[in-house]
This record gives C-alpha cells, structure tokens and sequence, in this order.
C-alpha cells in the first residue's frame, strides 16, 4: 500500500508535460511515506533519485537542473547565458545576444546563500544560445519558431526541469513560508546617443563614465506605463503580478510598497549600493528627452524589462495572457548591468553579495525567515 501510493505520487510529480499545470497532490501523505520519500533522495527524474547537489540533465545535456534542499526557499535561473550551438548545430532563430556572465553570477550568488542559510539553491541552466533556444519563448510561439527537433525538445526540457524542481519546493512549502524563483538576466540599455553617464564603481568605488545605464531592472510582470503611474494606481495591480501571493499575505500593506517601497526587492538592493529600478531611488520610469531620446516628439521612457514568460508562468499572476501558480513560490525577474554587476570576477565577487544580502533580507522581511545574512568579508 505505502509502495503504491508513493509509486503514484511519483507519477502524477514526473509525468510532466509542457503546457500543464504541475499538480502534486500529497497533502494527505503520511509522515511514514514522506520519510520514506527523503530516504530516497530530494527528486526523481526518469526511473533515478537525486540527492542535494546532484545535477539532472535533461535532452541531450543541453538543458540541467541542480538539485537544493527540498526546503530551500531560493530557485535561480540562468536562461539566456549559453553559448553552445548543439550537435548537429540548432539553427538561429532569434537575434538577441547572450546575457554575458549570468551563470557564473547565479553560481556566485548560489555559493554564498548556502554559506549563511545551509540551503542549497535550486538552479536552472541553458547552455544553448538564445539565438537557438530561448525559454522566455511564449509557447503561442514555440511550434513556428522551434521547427528544428533538437530546438523544441530543449525548450521543452528546460521547461520540464524548471517544473520538477519547482513542484518539489511547491509541496515542500505547502502551508510554509514559501520561496522566491528568481530568473537572473542581463541587459545592455544605454543612454541616447552615446551620451555618458556617472556611475559608482562596486570593485574600487571610484566614479567612472559609461555609455551603459548602471540599473538592475527588477520584473514583477507588471505592465511599463503602470510604472509611471502613482502609488493609487498602483495598488491595485497585485493580481497582475508574478509576486501575488506575497501581497495576499500582507494585505496592509500597499501594494506599491512591495514594489518600490524601502523593503521592496529594488529598495533592499538599493540599500546595498545597488541601483535599481523600481525602488526608492528610482520609484517610476521617468521621461527624460536628454537621458533616453525622444519618440514622436515626446521624451522617451526609462528603458526597462518588466519580465518574461518565464517569470509570469512560474509566478503567481492571475491576470494577463500568461497566468502563474495558486501558491506560494513568488517569481521575480532581474535583468542587471554589465558595467556593475557581471562583467568580470572582481566585479561579480562583490555584486554577488550585494545580491545575496538583498535576497535573505527580502525572504526575512516578508516571508517570515530568520536567516543570518553576512556582511561583506571586506
Ligand atoms: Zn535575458
């Protein structure tokens, strides 16, 4: 009876699909079979177990997952940082280029959240260009752009993996305090014609110039011009995020809070030094005809990413195209500067634990957490 019943919990877990809701259903799993379950390993994929740190490759190995804690409240993706071309090659069928050095900062970040949590982030990685896989693809997408097998069976294993390791946090936070999916890019949005701007140096805090805009864009799925709109506004928008479940959960305070407020993601990183935006700092995408250009005789907006499909299907929105998950794993995209977060070593020893400071301080201030957060060992 126990063997049959973990044997058909196993197959409503892995029998995934792409295009279907992941549906664990254990809440009435007894602590027997649960233990039985951990005695086992964190996962199972394709007839194995796997155990914390273990690495589940998915078709071909262009795709993996790293497998944390069961119970670790931190999943990090690194989408668009690949660089193989498959074999035989799979063809290009987008144009933009790779974010440059966002695996080795999700590492990094990964490396010093276990130091100060003892859990073990969970991760997702590409290693196909973007050019030829792209898992921000929208699936209404998928079948006219992935017309090469190799392309479409990696789009869909990385989908498949990115939902294992998800159900497995899912179940394991049931009635708990949750977690955060964090999908981590990078973008190179410049100021208008090559046009110079101040910013602060992590590595030596010296001020330097760059043509790039030194901003880590915080995605919460949220439409561009409802950034630009007033706190009243604002609020009202939860339901179209892909942090809903977080704002159920603290229903006095506004909504507007959660996204620029000092507590906010953007804010807690902007308390590390980190520009970001939405946050304190930078709280609306301002208009500015010098900085960004103008359009049609009207200066042009901050640029600025709110968010791929990625970060609305594995969020919680319940409003818009893409709709997330009726639970409590939180999805937040950000897509961060070379110039100060990613470009080198030096610069990703430091950002990453400005990363990292700001991601235990969010899980402590609104997920109900007690980790220690550590300082910067300099
Ligand atoms: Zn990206």
């Amino acid at each position: 009876m126990k063997k049959a019943f973990v044997t058909s919990l196993l197959f409503v877990c892995f029998g995934l699909c792409y295009g279907t809701s992941v549906t664990v259903n254990s809440s009435d799993l007894g602590s027997e079979e649960k233990q039985l379950s951990d005695s086992l390993g964190v996962v199972k994929y394709k007839d194995s177990w796997y155990q914390v740190g273990d690495t589940i490759f998915g078709y071909k190995k262009y795709v993996y997952l790293v497998v944390g804690d069961a119970d670790s409240p931190l999943f990090l993706g690194a989408p668009h940082d690949g660089v193989a071309v498959g074999n035989p090659p799979i063809p290009e069928t987008g144009k933009t280029g790779r974010d440059i050095a966002t695996h080795p900062l999700v590492n990094a970040i990964a490396t010093l959240f276990e130091k100060d949590t003892d859990k073990k982030p969970w991760i997702i990685v590409n290693t196909i260009h973007r050019k030829r896989v792209d898992p921000n693809t929208y699936p209404n997408k998928v079948d006219g752009r992935y017309t090469d097998a190799d392309a479409k069976a990696t789009y869909m294993s990385y989908h498949e993996l990115l939902s294992l390791g998800r159900s497995v946090m899912a179940e394991r936070q049931k009635g708990g305090k949750g977690a955060l999916f964090l999908d981590v890019h990078g973008h190179a949005h410049k100021y208008s014609d090559g046009l110079e701007q101040e910013y602060e140096s992590v590595v030596t805090g010296k001020t330097k110039l760059s043509r790039f805009i030194c901003q880590t864009e915080i995605g919460y799925a949220l439409p561009n011009h409802a950034l630009e709109q007033p706190d009243a506004y604002l609020d009202k928008l939860a339901d179209s995020s892909s942090i809903a479940s977080l704002a159920d959960r603290h229903p006095d305070v506004p909504f507007s809070q959660l996204i620029r407020g000092p507590k906010s993601f953007g804010g807690l990183l902007a308390a590390e030094n980190v520009t970001a935006v939405p946050s304190v700092e930078i709280p609306i995408l301002d208009r500015n005809k010098r900085l960004f250009g103008l359009s049609k005789g009207k200066a042009k907006r901050r640029p600025y990413f709110n968010g791929g499909y990625v970060t609305r299907k594995y969020g919680n929105a319940r409003i818009g195209s893409t709709t997330g998950f009726d639970d409590n794993i939180i999805a937040i995209q950000i897509e961060t500067p070379g110039i100060n977060v990613r470009n080198n070593a030096n610069i990703r020893l430091r950002s990453s634990h400005q990363f990292k400071r700001a991601i235990i301080e969010y899980l402590n201030s609104w997920m109900g957490y007690d980790f220690p957060n550590s300082r910067y060992p300099y």
